[in-house]
Order: C-alpha cells, then sequence, then structure tokens
C-alpha cells in the first residue's frame, strides 16, 4: 500500500480515517497490473487508487 499521503495537496493523513482511498474506474492497464499482481501472487497499492484527506475526499465523494 502507498503511505496515506493526499493526492492533491500532500498532506500526510495521521489519521486514515479522516479521509480515504478512492477507487478510479479501471484503464485497460490497470486491468493488466491486477493480472499481473494476482500471478506472481503479489499485492500492491493498485495504480488506479489514491489517497485523499478528509477536506479532498468530500469534495470527491460530492
Ligand atoms: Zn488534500
Amino acid at each position: 500500500m502507498k503511505p496515506p499521503i493526499c493526492c492533491i495537496c500532500h498532506k500526510r493523513l495521521d489519521y486514515p480515517d479522516d479521509g480515504g482511498l478512492i477507487y478510479f474506474k479501471k484503464r485497460r492497464s490497470d486491468k493488466e497490473w491486477q493480472n499481473m499482481m494476482e500471478k506472481k501472487g503479489m499485492v500492491g497499492h493498485p495504480p488506479y487508487a489514491e489517497w485523499f484527506c478528509g477536506e479532498h475526499y468530500k469534495k470527491q465523494k460530492s
């Protein structure tokens, strides 16, 4: 997993519950990434997910 840092303002989320991880629609390359990770039995931070601080999380959700 990526460290919880807002992808907009780069604020570090000391309490990840303040904000959240938002998953975007998967693109073709993201599906390939997922297949590759599954084949290797690896877990990682998906390229289609980003952290948002509380403030920006609300904006994304609204
Ligand atoms: Zn932010």
